[in-house]
């Protein structure tokens, strides 16, 4: 019989996921690099979070509070880091759950340092220098420097650990061997300013992983924020050819359950005028053609091309906000509706799929 699991389900392979941590932290632990693994992309699950940890992420992170705060009930004896800098509305909230955070604005610091000294402690601040990305960071070096001169000498509430970078999100930037050296100067000016050596350099996330790999990282980054490097680890690989031995790509699968298959015809008939998404795709004529549909959808995925089917022979045709639409005809196995089928997920899938309350979260 089989077991009374619902689906789709996200599945996690706890040993393959401590592997991964194991392995990543211990390649930067050679390079003198402290790890924050970052769990956003499974939306803050505690037993990921527990594994990571246990495997060499001394912190644990997210951009949303939220879920630090679950974290932080669950793990209180975990260290918690806040990504995305914090909102003014969330000081009171940071202040409880994270002992650090990154930010890059002073009237947020200066709500941070009021909201810390209320809850009676001192809260630690990596200040985000702007390299080019174009999102969080300060740019001129007159206004880091002042900033930081703020954060140690006014915000008594504060206590400044570091400078830190973010690169490759919105401009798509790669972090270079050139990009982190301008950090170490930044970080460098902000310590002559104010006359004592930074604890932290936080050169940045998993797209900063081949540095270290190819032994470019400048000795005084020794911090780096990792989630996809660690959790789903691919985009190193197929993006950039760097693969890191002893790491897997299969921690998280996706299985969807088959919910019909019949032979259909592969071009629709009628008139052809909107998809669900007010797209207008084409389609092609094939004749007829072995079709399944599966219990799970955009909604819970996002794209198409985020998920690969496992099975050799199956092609992805479609798919509606709940349903996704399967070419079956080459499948290297027979395919009968109750079926589960399982899926390779990028990055972008596993953070749709992991905040969809219809997927269910299983560890094997
Ligand atoms: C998400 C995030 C990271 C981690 O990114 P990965 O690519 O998953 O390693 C690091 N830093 C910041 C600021 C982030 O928002």
């Amino acid at each position: 019989m089989r077991e009374t699991v619902t689906y789709p389900a996200l599945e996690i392979d706890r040993k393959k996921l401590a592997d991964n941590a194991k392995v990543v932290t211990d390649i930067c632990s050679v390079a003198g690099i402290n790890v924050a693994g970052v769990v956003k992309v499974v939306s803050g699950d505690p037993v990921c979070a527990r594994i990571m940890h246990e495997n060499g992420c001394e912190w644990i992170a997210s951009s949303r509070l939220a879920q630090l705060e679950r974290l932080c009930r669950e793990h209180p004896d975990i260290p918690l880091l806040l990504l995305r800098v914090p909102m003014v509305s969330e000081a009171d909230r940071l202040v409880r759950v994270a002992s650090m955070s990154l930010n890059s604005d002073i009237d947020v610091l200066r709500a941070i340092d009021v909201a810390a000294g209320k809850a009676g402690v001192i809260h630690e601040v990596i200040l985000m220098i702007e390299l080019g990305d174009l999102r969080e960071g300060i740019w001129m070096a007159e206004e880091y420097i002042a900033v930081a001169s703020e954060v140690e000498d006014g915000l008594k509430n504060l206590h400044l650990a570091g400078t830190g970078t973010n690169l490759g999100c919105y401009g798509s930037i790669l972090p270079t061997k050139e990009k982190m050296e301008q950090l170490v100067v930044a970080t460098e000016r902000i310590e002559s300013s104010i006359g004592r050596r930074l604890d932290i350099v936080s050169g940045g996330g998993s797209t900063s992983l081949p540095l270290v790999v190819r032994g470019e990282m400048p000795p005084r980054v020794n911090h780096l924020r990792i989630g996809e490097g660690i959790v789903v680890c691919k985009d190193n690989e197929d993006l950039y050819g760097i693969s890191i031995d002893g790491t897997h790509r299969d921690v998280l699968t996706l299985k969807a359950e088959v919910i019909e298959t019949r032979v259909k015809p592969s071009h629709p008939i009628g008139e052809i005028a909107y998809d669900a998404f007010r797209g207008r795709p084409s389609y092609v004529d094939r004749g007829e053609r072995k079709r399944a549909l599966l219990g799970v959808g955009k909604l819970d995925y996002c794209r198409l091309d985020w998920i690969v089917p496992e099975m050799p022979g199956i092609e992805i045709l479609g798919a509606s906000s709940d349903h996704t639409i399967l070419d079956i005809e080459n499948a290297d196995s027979d395919i009968r509706v109750g079926d589960l089928l399982t899926f390779d997920v990028l990055y972008s899938a596993v953070a749709f799929l992991s905040i969809s309350s219809d997927v269910v979260k299983r560890y094997i």
